[in-house]
């Protein structure tokens, strides 16, 4: 028999239901897991995705051909039932099941364990097959709990803000950016935001889900109505120039890289705040455990690692090359909404 589930020059493809699940190149149809650059490209016949990343990938991708889809619905493709179930890594982040006689496959695209308050959480999904991401697929990526990582970023901007200095924090607009709004105690003084959050907050509008509303960036602001402020930006905002309307300022990074030290002082950042939408080492096992998968397939990210770890073990696990990039793509994309 095919398998349920194979690699082609054009993505992940289900020959059965002849569909692909987030191609990289054009396909007629595909499943979208989420709306982030690396999974959702330009020039699908059709995209089915989450209802919640509707207003992303049009902002995105312009006026597509878009099905939404619930968590849970069923849908059927040539006698193959395709389900979509919360990932917990964005807002309208899924992972694609598919089943087709008594076999299931599961894609994660990229995903988070712990509850971030923005998108619906992790859901453990039983498969035969478990298609897993790896971007932290190291052990030394250990999070701390996001509360203490936030409570420090808080702190952070009071301690500069007491001094007249302006707090700029980089992450992505889509996923983090909300993060950083939700957890913050932002009576402590003025938050305004790149235009590129606006807008992403803009297009999530339809989800009901709302965002603590921010001051747009606006280079007529004078520079005194920055020194308390906290300023959130894209990574790819972090120039010279841009920066150059908040002096006196500080920045910092929310990102899982910012775990490391060495990777701190290459962004060249004053702070780094460990803060991911990915599931860090020991999520990443929990996921690969809970799916009670018999076979373990490994894209982007530390996969060699991952799967040599997971074989150790007397699993079957194996390295699925892609063309998923995990959050380096995001950041060329965002460089693209940039700066205003
Ligand atoms: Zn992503």
């Amino acid at each position: 028999m095919r398998s349920l589930l194979e690699v082609n020059d054009i993505g992940l493809y289900c020959p059965q239901a002849d569909v692909y699940i987030d191609p990289w190149r054009r396909a007629e149809r595909a499943l979208i897991t989420h709306a982030h650059s690396d999974h959702a490209r330009q020039g699908h016949g059709l995209y089915m995705a989450h209802k919640h990343s509707e207003g992303i990938l049009k902002h995105r991708l312009g006026n597509i051909r878009l099905e939404n889809v619930e968590y849970g619905q069923k849908i059927y493709m040539n006698g193959v039932e395709i389900s979509f179930h919360p990932a917990g890594h964005i807002l309208g982040s899924a992972q694609v099941r598919l089943e087709y006689k008594g076999e299931v496959v599961v894609v994660s695209g990229d995903y988070k364990i712990t509850p971030d308050g923005v998108s619906a959480p992790f859901e453990p999904v039983k498969c035969h097959t478990f298609i897993t991401e790896s971007t932290f697929g190291l052990p030394i990526y250990d999070w701390k709990p996001d509360r203490t990582e936030f409570d420090a970023l808080q702190r952070w901007w009071k301690h500069n803000a007491e001094e007249g200095i302006c707090s700029v924090v980089f992450g992505y607009s889509l996923g983090k950016a909300q993060r950083i709004l939700r957890n913050l105690d932002l009576t402590q003084g003025p938050v305004y935001a790149h235009g590129a959050i606006i807008e992403i907050h803009k297009a999530m509008a339809h989800t009901g889900i709302e965002f603590p509303e921010c001051l747009p960036v606006d280079k007529s602001i004078p520079k005194e109505n920055f020194r308390k402020a906290l300023v959130i930006a894209p990574p790819a905002a972090d120039t010279e120039n841009w920066l150059r309307q908040f002096v006196p300022f500080k920045t910092a990074v929310c990102s899982g890289w910012m775990a490391l030290r060495g990777t701190r002082r290459r962004q060249n950042a004053h702070k780094g705040f460990a803060i991911s939408d990915h599931a860090d080492w020991k999520g990443l096992l929990y996921a690969i455990e809970s799916s009670e998968a018999g076979n373990i397939l490994i894209t982007h990210g530390y996969s060699d690692t991952l799967a040599r770890y997971l074989r150790e073990k007397g699993m079957q696990a194996e390295v699925l090359n892609t063309l998923y990039t995990g959050d380096a793509a995001n950041e060329n994309t965002e460089a693209d909404e940039t700066v205003h």
